[in-house]
Parts: structure tokens; C-alpha cells; sequence
């Protein structure tokens, strides 16, 4: 029998993917899991049916493989691409370099051909080698840059990335450690806009960005990150692969960075810069012009209050039209291409363009978010002044800055990505209050009570339900419509085709009821506005004390952790450190080597903290997480959603809580072997109408709001993990 690499391919025929999963599985020495096979077998037939899948998997239950496989399998057979995106950095390296590599190995003699995979991010995380060359512009768009020591602080950090240049494979930023600041990386990177194209550049046969790009396109995995779906999404030209099928791992963060990426910025100083820029490429007065109306746009910024603006004040709308009208004068001054510039001729061009191109956007789509009434907005603007109310001698690190963001994306979404191709869209947080809807709706998916109702079993029982959607409304999150032709929430898909998906608990390994306990401090008083009460402070010492430390405190507030902190430390008989006084990364690992010391901090520590063991027994939360009430988009999302009838709050600000106390709360378990209590001193969560809902979105552990108790069941832990 000739070995599998003599085949012809075309022979081969591919085996189903319960054998290529058992294959997978017996190489990489695990074990065979029901609910990763269920979740295999879930994956395969919406990729064979179109139909879009969400699956929520909890922690153990070998997600990844169960994706991955069916992905594999469908890549091969047809030879296609199919793009893998995850939100974090650490998701997308464990793909690329553990998961895919031991995969490719493993199934190398039942595919009978090589897997391909490769990484794809935007151009912009890619070092230039065009700009490492010829140097940046010399314009730093930021004011705090003007500040001697920060300017040679930079300046080390630039030596630094040409040293670097010369030695990276990848140009990739994240392989760089440490990390540069983002002012110091601007000066080595171009946007797509700025690039100057492979055939024209000097260095496009050894572009990095191009290079990974060409790789991309022979891969029949692409793993890529959630900031270049949106920008595939956002960008007339295309960044991905042709690909059917996209996996969205950690999807529960998919609205967040897709809304970020779609987040339009302005301020007084990037104005100035983009006038820099187009200095030497016009006429002296276009681009006086336009330096004149950035100045003013500057002024005006420092004077307006921070916050969500529903009414354009008249002077900000005058600012707004005469930077717009400036910056349409500078582009129709700079032209387009011209054959006698030389590349770094033409760099400049594209950089001065690239500037005055997002200020005039900008410029237009704020002036535009306000013409709708309040209710039918799509957009929201804002102004932030990260350093309002600083000390005078506080030299501010970022000028106020105007910000316009889609309300909602789902529409967004449904336009570019569930209309074009089938999506899977996965993580162990997925259900909130017990159902798959909170998310799916801001996600544009249509509801699931307008199902067939096909196949409708329970979660629990790890099959789901399928919707059909003729028309879907997208009222109850708030999803609108996005500036570039997302459909509006309500209209119909467009072709006349119902959007189906299915969705999958594939379950937990976990026994929650008998490994954790949810303690929620029902005595205490509600969190208020002016720090952690004393109540508060006492309750947490009492509850590390008898958990022996091994405490991960998630505060809703840097503060708040802060606070915790200074009060506690000295008081406690077991060291305590808190987010900000190292990396994150090193205060993890010494959290994790050093089992009896407690790790304060605030969001980051939420989702990012992988434990597993006698380091982490008590995961304490100190209010139910909801947005700040100041928050613009979370505010402006609650306000479309009550504006068409639904309830706001639930919908918004109820949904974002229970997603993070859910997340929070998933740092107890990590492994099968793990016990401990997930305390909650916010007393609402059983006291307030919404409890309910929000209790519901936590693991099932078994609950009580007796302090005794559960302080005895935390020494136990800790008598049992000394012994
Ligand atoms: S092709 Fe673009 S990204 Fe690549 S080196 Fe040239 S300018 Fe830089």
C-alpha cells in the first residue's frame, strides 16, 4: 500500500469528522469528551447546512478541537479557506502554535496531504520596512510628545524597532517583547491607506504585511484576530481570504471590538498633524486652512463639558463644517497618484492623504449622527477628556477628543457577515439568564421564540433550537443601523432568504453544584457612589483570612481594587498585590506560583486569569459590574432599545453585567479538580428584581448568603489544599 503522501489527492477521499476527531484526539493523548463531540458533530452540519451556529462551551470541554476538526475537514475537501477569530492574543497563539501544528501532525495521514495554516492580522500590528527605511513623518500627532523625556524615551524605543527590524521573520508586533508604546510602533507601521502598495513599494517582495497576506490566501486555516473581521467588514477592499465559513471563538467579545474598530476619532491635534502633513504637498493657505480650523476645532474642545452629546452645540457643528470644508479643500489639492513622485515622494502623499481623509470622514459622519431624531440615531457622539479634573501641573497625555460610534452592529454584522457566509460563533459564555438570545440579538441575529421551534430541547440537554428569520427585529438589543449600509434593525435580510442558525450548550465537565459555591453577601449594604463601605472591607478580610489568601478580588473599579488594597494590606496575614504594580502577566504568575497570595485588580482580570489549583479558591466581586451610568455607548444602546419598546436596562446594561459576572465567575474552575467559592458582596444579586436574571447567567453552583457557612467551607478548602 503506498504511504498516504504517494496518493493522488484527488483519490482521497476525506474521512467524516468523527473519525478525524477521534484520530486528533488519541495523537494529542486526551480523552474522548461527549460534550466536545457534540459540539464537533453541531459544527459540521452548519457548515454542510448554512445554517449559523452559536455554541457555548465551557472551560475543559475541547472547544478548540471541536471546531477546528469539522473547520479541517471542510478546508481540505474543498480545498477552500476557512478564517478561525479569536479576541485575544493568547486564544490566537495557542491556535498557531500548539493546537493547529499537533492537528496537522496528527491528521497528515488520514487527510493524505498537508494542512496549511497561517495568522493574518491588519497591516498596521506588521513593521513597514518602507517606513523603518525612510523614517516616519516627522509630525507626532501627539502634544504630550513635545515633552522632552517622552520624546527620547520614544527615541530609544524607535533604536529599538530598527535593532529589531533586523532580525524579526515576521515584522509581527506581538512577537516583540517587551512591548513598544503605541507612538513609538506608529513611527515603524502604516496603515493600509498609507501603504504604498506592494508593486510600487521598494520593500513589497519582502513586506511582512504582504508576506503574511500571501501566506493567508494558500492556508486552509486562517487565524486572524476580531479587529481585522471588522475591518473586512468596514473597508471597501478586501483583507481576508476568500473564505464560507468563519469560526468567531470568544464571541462573546465580538460586539465590543467590532464597535471599537468602528469607533471614529477627532481631535484639535490630529487635525494639526494632518495640516503637517499636507504642508509641503499644497499651497501654503489650503493647508492654513485647514491647520486654522484644527486649532479652532481644539479650542472648542477644551471648553465643551465631557460626555454623550444629543444636540450639537451650534459652535461645534460652525468647527465641525469648517474642518470638514478644509480637508476636502487639502484632498482636492493633494490629487491622487502622480507618476513623477518617488516612493518616498509618494509615501508622503499617502500619509498626508490617509490623515486628511479620516479627518474629513470624521468630520462628515459627526456632523451627519446628529440629523435623525434622538430615537432613529444609528450613531453616537461624545467627547472625552480622559484627564478632565487632573492636578494643573498634570500634563495631559491625550487632547479632548470628539467620538462617533455605531449604536448598535448588529446590523453590521448581519450585512457582512451572516448574509455572506456561515458563521460559528462559540465561547464558554454564551447563554445569559439561561439563553442564547441577549447576544444574538446584538449580534443581528433574529430570535429564536420566532423559531420552528425544531429540535427544541433544553441547554442543559445540549441541543438547541433553530430560528428562522423572514424578518428579523433586533429591537430588544438595540442593534441599528451602521453607517455603511447595515440594515436597520427590523428589515428583512434583503434576498428573501430566512436567516436560520442553531444553537449548542455542549455543557461543562465541571460538577458546579458540588465543586463551588456562590456566596452572596445579603447583609451588607448596597455598593454606593463615594468608595467600598467598611461593611465591605471587614467582609473581604474575613473571607480571605478563612480562604487561607488564594483570593482573586474582581473590583468594578480601579479604584475600587486600590482602595482594597491600601486599606487591607498590613492587615492581612497573606500578601496581597494589586493590577498596576507590575505587568499584568508577571502579577498572574506570581498569583499563581505563590498559593497563598491574593490578586487585586479591575476588567482585565475578569476574562484574562487562567488559575487552575490551590492558588485560586475564592473569587471575590464587589458590585454587580453594570456600565457606568456616564458610559456613552452603553447609555445611548439602552436608550434605542427603551425608544422601540424594549426595556433598556435588561437589554443593555443587565446584559453587560451578567456577561462579565459570568466571565468572573469562570475564573473558579480550571480544571476538574478545583473547589472553592465565587462570593458576591453586592446584595442586589438576590435582593433586586433583576437578580434573577443575572443569577441565572452564573455557573450552577450551589448558593448560599450565610457568611458561617461559607467561611467554614473556605477553611475546609484550605485545611485540604495544605495538607
Ligand atoms: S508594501 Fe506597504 S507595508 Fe509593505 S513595506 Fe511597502 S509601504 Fe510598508
Amino acid at each position: 500500500m503506498p504511504s498516504p503522501d504517494l496518493l493522488n489527492h484527488s483519490d482521497l477521499r476525506v474521512p467524516d469528522t468523527a473519525t478525524l476527531l477521534t484520530a486528533a484526539v488519541e495523537a494529542i493523548g486526551g480523552a474522548e469528551r461527549p460534550g466536545q463531540q457534540r459540539m464537533a458533530e453541531a459544527v459540521e452540519r452548519a457548515i454542510a447546512s448554512g445554517e449559523h451556529l452559536a455554541a457555548q462551551a465551557g472551560t475543559g470541554t475541547g472547544k478548540s478541537l471541536a471546531y477546528l476538526v469539522p473547520a479541517i475537514r471542510h478546508a481540505v475537501d474543498k480545498d477552500t479557506t476557512v478564517v478561525v477569530s479569536t479576541a485575544t492574543i493568547a486564544l490566537q497563539r495557542q491556535l498557531v502554535d500548539r493546537d493547529l501544528p499537533r492537528l496537522a501532525e496528527a491528521l497528515r495521514p488520514l487527510l493524505g496531504r498537508e494542512l496549511k495554516f497561517a495568522i493574518l492580522k491588519g497591516r498596521r500590528n506588521y513593521l513597514c520596512l518602507h517606513r523603518v527605511q525612510t523614517g516616519a513623518p516627522d509630525d507626532p500627532e501627539d502634544a504630550g510628545l513635545f515633552d522632552p523625556q517622552q520624546l527620547s524615551a520614544l527615541g530609544r524605543q524607535v533604536k529599538r524597532l530598527n535593532e529589531w527590524a533586523e532580525e524579526t521573520t515576521t515584522g509581527d508586533r506581538d512577537e516583540l517583547v517587551p512591548g513598544v508604546s503605541e507612538q513609538a510602533w506608529r513611527q515603524v507601521s502604516v496603515t493600509a491607506r498609507e501603504c504604498l502598495g506592494a508593486q510600487r513599494c521598494p520593500q513589497g517582495t519582502s513586506c511582512f504585511a504582504e508576506l503574511a497576506r500571501a501566506e493567508a490566501g494558500e492556508a486552509h486555516i486562517v487565524v486572524t484576530n476580531h479587529a481585522l473581521l471588522a475591518i473586512d467588514a468596514l473597508e471597501e477592499f478586501q483583507v481576508l481570504p476568500e473564505h464560507d465559513v468563519v469560526i468567531v471563538d470568544e464571541a462573546h467579545e465580538l460586539v465590543d471590538r467590532i464597535t471599537s474598530v468602528a469607533t471614529g476619532a477627532l481631535s484639535g491635534p490630529a487635525g494639526e498633524a494632518a495640516a503637517r502633513r499636507c504642508g509641503r504637498l499644497v499651497e501654503d493657505g489650503v493647508a492654513d486652512r485647514l491647520k486654522e480650523s484644527a486649532e479652532g476645532l481644539a479650542v472648542l474642545l477644551e471648553d465643551l463639558p465631557a460626555g454623550r452629546l444629543d444636540v450639537l452645540p451650534m459652535s461645534l457643528g460652525n468647527t465641525l463644517a469648517a474642518v470638514r470644508d478644509a480637508a476636502h479643500a487639502c484632498l482636492t489639492a493633494l490629487g491622487g497618484e502622480r507618476k513623477d513622485d518617488d516612493p518616498a515622494g509618494m509615501a508622503a502623499r499617502k500619509a498626508a492623504r490617509s490623515s486628511v481623509e479620516e479627518l474629513h470622514d470624521t468630520a462628515v459622519r459627526t456632523l451627519e449622527a446628529f440629523e435623525p431624531e434622538i430615537a432613529a440615531r444609528s450613531e453616537v457622539v461624545w467627547l472625552d477628556k480622559p484627564f478632565a479634573g487632573a492636578a494643573a501641573t498634570d500634563r495631559p497625555q491625550r487632547p479632548p477628543t470628539l467620538h462617533v460610534a455605531p449604536i448598535g452592529v448588529g446590523g453590521l454584522l448581519r450585512s457582512t457577515l451572516f448574509e455572506t457566509r456561515t458563521a460559528v460563533l462559540t465561547s464558554a459564555t454564551l447563554t445569559l439568564g439561561g439563553s442564547f438570545e441577549p447576544l444574538a440579538r446584538q449580534w443581528g441575529l433574529p430570535p429564536l421564540g420566532e423559531s420552528t421551534g425544531r429540535d427544541a430541547r433544553t441547554a442543559a440537554e445540549g441541543l438547541a433550537k433553530t430560528a428562522q428569520d423572514p424578518a428579523s427585529r433586533d429591537a430588544g438589543a438595540g442593534s441599528g443601523s451602521h453607517r455603511d449600509g447595515g440594515k436597520a434593525a427590523g428589515e428583512d435580510t434583503g434576498d428573501g432568504e430566512p436567516m436560520r442558525w442553531t444553537c449548542l450548550d455542549a455543557g461543562s465537565p465541571f460538577d458546579h453544584p458540588r465543586a463551588g459555591i456562590l456566596y452572596v453577601a445579603r447583609h451588607l449594604p448596597q455598593p454606593g457612589r463615594d468608595g467600598l463601605p467598611d461593611a465591605y472591607l471587614t467582609e473581604i478580610t474575613e473571607l480571605i483570612e478563612a480562604a487561607g489568601g488564594r483570593t482573586l478580588g474582581l473590583f468594578s473599579s480601579m479604584r475600587a481594587a486600590r482602595q482594597a488594597a491600601d486599606e487591607l494590606r498590613g492587615h492581612l496575614s497573606h500578601p496581597l498585590l494589586c493590577q498596576g504594580e507590575d505587568s499584568t502577566s508577571l502579577l498572574v504568575k506570581r498569583f499563581a506560583e505563590e498559593e497563598r497570595t491574593c490578586l487585586f485588580g479591575t476588567l482585565s482580570l475578569w476574562q484574562g486569569v487562567d488559575v487552575p489549583g490551590p492558588s485560586l479558591q475564592l473569587v471575590i466581586m464587589d458590585r454587580i459590574p453594570f456600565p457606568r451610568p456616564d458610559d456613552p455607548v452603553a447609555s445611548a444602546r439602552q436608550r434605542a432599545v427603551a425608544a422601540r419598546g424594549g426595556n433598556g436596562f435588561m437589554a443593555v446594561a443587565a446584559t453587560h453585567a451578567a456577561l462579565l459576572l459570568a466571565q468572573g465567575a469562570g475564573r473558579l474552575l480550571r480544571s476538574v479538580t478545583d473547589r472553592g467559592v465565587v462570593a458576591v458582596l453586592d446584595p442586589r444579586l438576590v435582593t433586586a428584581r433583576y437578580g434573577g436574571f443575572l443569577k441565572s447567567s452564573l455557573p450552577p453552583f450551589w448558593a448560599t448568603t450565610d457568611p458561617a457557612v461559607v467561611r467554614g467551607a473556605l477553611q475546609r478548602l484550605d485545611t485540604t489544599a495544605s495538607a
